[in-house]
């Protein structure tokens, strides 16, 4: 088991994508996941590359310790689920206040397809960018929902495994922030221009926190973070 190893969940979103710059400072070989559902925002995907290479290019000492890249395909998940993200339905609040978008205890099971690649691959670490501090109602990224699994997935695997969630008990202006100090502005420009959060997947609109409708829930998010960051330019990283 490879102690300096961390496996990130890297969806091509500004969290993730800070997650991989926040792991890569940190650990000696870092590899990453994502997943292919049939989600509507399919660009997301398409960014998720994008993104790497363009790092990889300007960070050559991350470059070094950045190893494979591995896509899983989890179809079953769309067919399941019937929501937003996969279907031509519009986006909108359910009564429960959950986005109708949420694809029930999603993160569960990418936390579960992660544990087994990063079994097979000897890393010990997970990063994942969850967040409680505005989690859009999303249950499974509260803080006790990770921990829980971390102990659920340590005893079934039989191995000790590390969930990390450097975002927690972040906002996503904090998240900018530590973008900045980890990277610098080329990094915060990186993520900035190149990130995918838009829920309905527009990249034709460029506004001053990225791209995006600048209407939906995730837009809205991004958009009020930027602006808190860049009106408190000195905002503490700490969570
Ligand atoms: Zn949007």
């Amino acid at each position: 088991m490879e102690e300096e190893g961390a496996l990130v969940l890297y969806s091509g979103g500004q969290d993730s994508a800070t997650c991989l710059a926040w792991a890569l400072e940190r650990y000696g070989h870092v590899e990453t996941i994502g997943f292919d559902y049939g989600q509507r925002h399919r660009i997301e995907l398409d960014c998720r590359t994008d993104l790497v290479s363009r790092l990889r290019a300007q960070f050559p000492a991350w470059s070094e310790k950045l190893g494979e890249d591995h896509v899983v395909r989890l179809d079953a998940l769309g067919q399941i689920s019937q929501t937003a993200l996969t279907s031509d339905m519009e986006f909108r609040l359910a009564e429960d206040g959950l986005p109708n978008s949420f694809v029930p205890g999603r993160n569960l099971i990418f936390l579960a397809f992660a544990a087994a690649l990063a079994y097979r691959r000897g890393l010990k670490r997970i990063v994942t960018g969850v967040c409680e501090t505005d989690y859009s109602g999303y249950p499974d990224c509260r803080d006790d929902t990770i921990k829980a699994m971390q102990v659920a997935l340590s005893l079934g695997l039989d191995r000790r495994l590390v969930l990390e969630t450097p975002l927690m008990w972040r906002d996503k202006a904090q998240t900018w922030a530590l973008a900045q100090e980890l990277g610098g502005e080329a990094l915060v420009e990186l993520i900035r221009l190149r990130s995918h959060s838009c829920y309905v997947g527009d990249r034709t609109l460029e506004h001053v926190w990225g791209h995006g409708c600048g209407a939906c829930p995730a837009c809205e998010l991004r958009s009020a973070g930027w602006e808190k960051w860049r009106s408190r330019p000195h905002l503490t990283t700490e969570p």
